[in-house]
């Protein structure tokens, strides 16, 4: 398979360390809140390229970490621990808050059949790999202690700026606005490994270490998590693109500082989920989350579907418009599949045939949109039914978009309601009437009221330039 690395900014044959296993690290998320979908893309993408490799033949063993400690609210190790502004804002202890939002990150998981890693470890059960890690940096040389924290020293490092190559307008993009630089740092680059000063004094989680009682900084905790579930060989670590620096870049330094060996040789990251207004955000605007979709009518699956038509190393706009297409076409998909009868013996020639054209786009940089299109072909293939019934099933090990199942259910469900009365339509109608010149006031709360309240009674609105049309179930 060819796959993107970051590190090499090359599209490369993938291989692993030890042959037909595959050892793969996640960030996971930092649960303060709700994971909104854009974080959610990166997971959809990530679950179905562990899929693919599984499909491959090889025994993926995959960890994700669970940030419930360090993160925080600048990547440039300054402002407050975003978990302990999570419990502040909702008046729960920190653990109460990780525990809720750890619980809920599942759940959206589930609900996009996103596959929960062979092993995940919140941070806060590895104090003690973190405290050996930060002390053996120490005895190397690679870190010092200043005004109370201990800092990784980047300049004992032949090479630093893995992912942005020696750019300095890069060491910038982990400060926020109205967040203050660290003057204890020797180096701009240097990074936070244990903090033990900190203003905001009532930091909730506390241990005690060798350098006073403290926390760990973010980046140590993949680095650590990593070496003690996955040992000192990773083939594959992943994540969203923010995170290739300052955190992957950090990871890389101290990992392979403390090793003494290169560490991790395949590096992916999904580009970012945006809106039409820019960065998808917690806090401004509307906060897109799993649930508020599901409250507005749609299927948790057709956002993944949403997500699989587009290649995950590009940027990605979200708008109810293209999520209304993405929910027809998916319909239309799941109509056909139900359509197809399971008969005939299985045409083994024919299923390799068509098989192929799937590998051959998901080892293309796995592309997801060319293996939905690898879909489409089987359904208008001369191939009989046994035969396309077994492929969409093959391949949706790897797409996990539940398309038999929905097909069934399709399939069992109640005959088709009857032709549409004249004041149903009327009413439909008027609705649309109003939605438009909802839209045209800029009132968008109340266009989308009037979408949920269509969609709760059946009618799927699409929108082009010519004007909405609908579908009724
Ligand atoms: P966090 O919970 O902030 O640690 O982020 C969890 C994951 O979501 C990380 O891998 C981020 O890189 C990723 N991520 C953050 N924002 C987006 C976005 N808008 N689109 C896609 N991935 C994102
Ligand atoms: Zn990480």
């Amino acid at each position: 398979m060819k796959l993107y690395n970051t590190l090499t900014r090359e599209r490369e044959e993938f291989r692993t360390h030890e042959p037909g296993v595959c050892r793969m690290y996640t960030c996971g998320p930092t649960v303060y809140h709700f994971a909104h979908i854009g974080n959610l893309r990166s997971y959809i993408m990530e679950d179905v390229l562990e899929k693919y490799l599984r499909y491959g033949g090889l025994d993926v063993k995959r960890v994700m970490n669970i940030t419930d400690v360090g993160h925080l609210s600048s990547d440039a190790d300054t402002g407050e621990d975003k978990m302990l502004k999570g419990a502040k804002r909702e008046h729960k202890t920190v653990m109460e808050i990780a525990k809720f939002y750890t619980d809920a990150f599942f759940e959206d998981c589930k609900k996009l059949n996103i596959r929960r890693p062979d092993t995940v470890q919140p941070a806060t059960g590895c104090i003690d790999e973190f405290i050996t890690m930060v002390q053996g940096l120490i005895d190397k040389g690679y870190a010092y202690v200043a005004e109370g924290n201990v800092y990784f020293d980047t300049s004992k490092l032949d090479e630093y700026y893995v992912f942005n190559k020696h750019d300095v307008e890069d060491l910038e993009v982990g400060v926020r606005e109205g967040v203050e630089e660290d003057t204890a740092k020797k180096n701009k680059s240097d990074f936070v490994l244990w903090f033990t000063k900190s203003k905001f004094e009532d930091q909730e989680l506390k241990w005690d270490s060798p350098w006073g009682i403290g926390y760990p900084g973010w980046h140590i905790e993949c680095s650590a998590i990593s070496l003690k579930c996955l040992g000192e060989y990773l083939d594959l670590h992943c994540g969203g693109i923010d995170n290739a620096f300052p955190h992957h870049t950090n990871e890389i330094a101290q990992s392979e500082a403390y090793i003494g060996h290169k560490w991790c040789p395949h590096w992916v990251h999904v580009l970012h989920l945006n809106t039409t207004s820019g960065k998808m955000s917690k806090s401004k605007g509307e906060f897109l989350t799993v649930s508020l979709l599901e409250e507005k009518g749609y299927d948790p699956l057709v956002y993944r579907f949403f997500c699989l038509q587009s290649h995950y190393r590009k940027s990605l706009v979200f708008s109810y418009e293209g999520l209304d297409n993405a929910a027809l076409a998916f319909r239309k998909l799941i109509e056909k599949i139900a359509s197809v009868k399971d008969e005939g013996e299985l045409d083994a020639a024919g299923f390799e045939k068509l098989k192929a054209g799937f590998v051959e786009a998901m080892d293309n940089d796995l592309n997801t949109s060319l293996g939905i299109t690898a879909l489409y072909d089987v359904l208008k293939a001369d191939v009989n039914g046994k035969t396309k019934l077994a492929l969409i099933a093959d391949f949706d090990s790897v797409l996990s978009l539940s398309l038999i199942e929905k097909a069934e259910e399709m399939r069992n469900a109640e005959p088709a309601a009857p032709a549409l009365d004249e004041s149903k339509i009327a009413w439909i109608e008027g609705l649309i009437a109003e939605r438009a010149a909802a839209k045209a006031e800029k009132n968008y709360a109340r266009a989308d009221e009037i979408r949920a309240e269509l969609t709760a009674a059946g009618v799927t609105l699409k929108d082009s330039k010519e004007g909405t049309t609908y579908t009724v179930e």
